[in-house]
């Protein structure tokens, strides 16, 4: 029986309907939560990403500002900006796209962000409170797919979940969020050896590797959830035509756009994993559309931290 397909985008939509009902609520109570993004000159992708947080901002009903220092922008000048930020009220988040330009020092102007602002969940204060299981702001992406879970009714609890990547982002915080629900983890990368045997273990498997359909059907156990990070630009041919080798008329469509656009975004999950999986988050309309709209829950969040007020779980449908 072919995977459920697990619907990040409707799963987005629900969480950005339930933060506009909260922003709402806060701006009749005189608070209006405040997102400033720090973009930093002109890198195509960063751009794209700034547009899509700034937009969803708006249609939450946040306020919301960008900066834009140009590509010459010195650690010093971003110092100063984020200075200013941490010390203004109507700011409740702040953040500063990657990458930053070379002369930056980008761990030095990370790490100047107020944790209470730091709505990324980067700053090793929110990684020391997420690790010891204290409030604090946590990153997105792996926060979306703790939401996944929850919202798919996928019981995490006393499950075996395999967390391939390790990066600061991603793989680790999606570790350190699985052990917290009770899960029994094993984080994967680079150097494991067997890495198909480890992750066939998987009850929950966690991609996040960066290589387009490396987890292949020999990596998933049967009926297993498999939950895709990955986020890769396939631009030629013959890698496309490997990955969707199957002619089915979904598969199809998907060729129709990838010759009218010249590339499609992939996974870091083979196709051929619907076949086996339990579960599985496609890509795109899986993980991608819940790190936007974990960014809005989590400035919502930091505004109440920052004021001491209670701040409202998000609903578990
Ligand atoms: P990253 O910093 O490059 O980390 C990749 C991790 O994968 C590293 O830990 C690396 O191991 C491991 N790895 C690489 N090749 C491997 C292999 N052959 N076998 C086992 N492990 C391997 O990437 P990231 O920032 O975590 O992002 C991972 C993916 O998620 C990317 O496709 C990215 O675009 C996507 N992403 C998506 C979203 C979203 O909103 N959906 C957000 C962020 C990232 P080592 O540590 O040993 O090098």
């Amino acid at each position: 029986m072919p995977a459920r397909i697990l619907d990040g985008t409707r799963i987005a939509n629900d969480i950005r309907g339930e933060v506009a009902a909260e922003v709402k609520t806060m701006a009749a109570a005189g608070v209006l939560p405040g997102l400033a993004v720090v973009l930093v000159g002109h890198n195509p992708a960063s751009e794209i990403y700034v547009r899509g947080k700034v937009k969803a901002s708006q249609e939450v009903g946040l306020y919301s500002e960008q900066h834009t220092p140009t590509e010459t922008a010195t650690t010093a000048e971003l110092l100063a900006l984020v200075d200013d930020l941490n010390r203004r009220d109507a700011i409740d988040g702040i953040l500063v796209q990657l990458p930053l330009p070379p002369q930056v020092d980008a761990k030095k102007v990370l790490m100047s962000v107020d944790p209470a602002k730091d709505v990324d969940g980067f700053h090793p204060v929110n990684v020391g409170f997420l690790s010891t299981k204290r409030p604090g702001l946590v990153p997105c992406t792996p926060a979306g797919v703790m939401e996944i879970l929850k919202r798919s009714q996928i019981s995490v609890a006393g499950q075996e979940a395999v967390v391939v990547g390790r990066s600061d982002i991603v793989g680790k915080p999606a570790a350190m969020m699985l052990l917290n629900a009770n899960a029994t983890v094993t984080v994967c990368h680079s150097k494991t050896h067997d890495l198909p045997g480890v992750c066939r273990r998987a009850d929950i498997l966690v991609a996040a590797v960066g290589r387009a359909g490396m987890i292949t059907r020999d990596f998933v156990k049967p009926g297993a959830t498999v939950i895709d990070v990955g986020m890769n630009k396939v631009t030629d041919l013959a890698e496309f035509q490997r990955l969707f080798a199957d002619r089915s008329i979904q598969n199809a469509r998907r060729e129709e756009t990838f010759r009218a656009k010249g590339s499609t975004m992939v996974g870091d999950v083979h196709p051929e994993v619907a076949e086996v999986a339990g579960a599985l988050t496609p890509v795109p309309g899986g993980v991608g559309p819940l790190t936007i709209a974990m960014l809005m829950y989590n400035t919502v969040k930091a505004a109440r931290m920052r004021r001491g007020s209670y701040v409202p779980e998000l609903s578990s449908k």
